[in-house]
């Protein structure tokens, strides 16, 4: 690898990484006081890559790095220069990952310390101020990149708070962040996850595992949290994402008010989150359907931990353990009012969107003809590589295949607080379809 000479000698900014009167970042200070010894990890890039940071994007791939001043370690703070030698963006270093570096920040030069962890976290927070009310106690404090911590989620759950790691370059960093979290949040407990692909990284150097405890004595089963003054569990050590969809409130919401009456279909329904909302909405019967059994009961809980409003005890409440796909080609003589339709990602790479977008259009035919007349279908897809136009047009062309009269009602996006504000960060989109 080439080694950039900088030009001028001297920095024309000051980054500090730690802030060693505190007590708590002691055993940091420490491992960055052996890192000084070596120089700041400086890289320059590609033209089109310095546009695409400077325009705010927050991934810089190994393929833009046009030079490094020396190896990088994994979760360092890598600088980045412009073609003028000015400092452009700094980020966390991952000679793992294709994404080089995920930028942290961008623009005029900063010092990354204890208060500027401090002040971005507050940033998040404040965002969020006012969005949920006693009722409203599992929501997402931090989603990702679009809220400027790249490759991290925060979640809350009643008193439980989740984080997880979508990139190993957090590891090095973990004792640094968790304390400001779980100062400001005042969490009791703090549950580290980890995204599958970094469970072994975890290990070995770092002793990280998969649902450790950051702060507070042991979980041992699932956290009840509300959404919306409905109780649900929350499998905070196992579950898949952080242990719930909290990404799907707003169509669980809207899915409430327009269940009235109706015999719903909650395909894929993993522990029963729309169906919880079309019962308490005045739905006749419920029908969950997935291949999970370990979802299915959760979704008998979940009915169980809401008997207090009349509506749930009067639903009828159905478990279907099967394949959606084969179960909804085959059972056509069982007909719905409502038909939810939620598949976990049918496309988990750029190669997979063509089959995806061929498998959202054959799920939305086999819906449509489990539709009585009046009958609502709500689709959602939460594919990153199919795009909303690409799923909308899926789903409108079963419709029009059907043969059947049908209005479009509305489409929907992420809920706010899983804010979007890169194109792959766009990956939740819903339409409501009625025939
Ligand atoms: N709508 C849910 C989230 C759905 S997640 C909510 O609001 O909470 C996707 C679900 O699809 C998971 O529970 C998973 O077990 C289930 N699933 C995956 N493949 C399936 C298949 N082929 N048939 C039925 N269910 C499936």
């Amino acid at each position: 690898m080439p080694v950039h000479r900088r030009k001028r000698s001297s920095v024309p900014f000051v980054v500090d990484e730690f802030d060693d009167s505190r007590n708590s970042f002691c055993l940091n200070a420490k491992k960055e006081l052996a890192d000084r010894v070596s120089p700041r990890l400086r890289l320059r890039v590609t033209a089109a890559a310095e546009s695409i940071l400077r325009s705010g994007h927050p991934w810089l791939f190994a393929e833009s790095v046009r030079e490094q001043n020396r190896d990088g370690q994994l979760g360092e703070l890598a600088v980045i220069y412009d073609r003028r030698d000015h400092f452009l963006a700094i980020g966390l270093f991952d000679p793992l990952s294709p994404i080089r570096v995920r930028i942290l920040h961008a623009g005029a030069a900063t010092t990354i310390d204890s208060r500027w962890w401090t002040t971005r976290l507050d940033q998040a927070l404040d965002r969020r101020e006012g969005w949920f009310d006693e009722h409203t106690t599992g929501f997402r404090w931090i989603n990702g990149e679009s809220d400027g911590w790249p490759g991290l989620v925060l979640d809350r759950y009643a008193d439980t708070l989740a984080l997880k790691l979508y990139t190993a370059a957090w590891f090095p960093r973990l004792n640094e962040i968790s304390g400001p979290i779980t100062k400001r949040l005042a969490g009791r407990l703090l549950v580290l996850r980890l995204s599958r692909n970094i469970r072994s990284l975890a290990r070995d150097p770092f002793h990280f595992q998969d649902g450790q405890m950051l702060h507070g004595s042991k979980i041992t089963g699932p956290i009840v949290f509300q959404e919306s003054g409905l109780r649900f569990e929350a499998d905070v050590l196992r579950g898949q994402k952080t242990g719930f969809f909290l990404d799907q409130r707003e169509n669980r919401r809207l899915v409430e008010t327009l269940s009235k009456d109706r015999d719903v279909l909650n395909a894929f329904s993993f522990s029963g989150g729309f169906s919880l909302y079309a019962a308490r909405g005045g739905a006749r019967s419920v029908t969950d359907l997935d291949l999970s059994a370990h979802a299915l009961e959760a979704a008998r809980r979940n009915f169980k931990l809401n008997e207090d409003f009349p509506q749930v005890i009067h639903c009828r409440h159905e478990l279907i353990q099967a394949d959606a796909f084969a179960w909804l080609g085959k059972s056509l003589l069982r007909k719905f009012d409502l038909v939810i339709l939620d598949p976990p990602s049918l496309a988990k790479r750029e190669s997979e969107r063509a089959g995806a977008i061929r498998a959202y259009r054959k799920l939305a035919q086999s819906a449509i003809e489990h539709l009585r007349s009046g009958g609502i279908l709500v689709a959602a897809s939460c594919s990153a590589h199919v795009s909303a136009e690409e799923f909308f047009g899926a789903v409108r062309e079963a419709a029009r295949k059907s043969g059947r009269q049908f209005a479009e009602l509305q489409t929907t996006g992420h809920p706010l607080d899983h804010p979007a504000t890169f194109p792959e960060a766009q990956y939740l989109k819903c339409v409501y379809l009625r025939f």
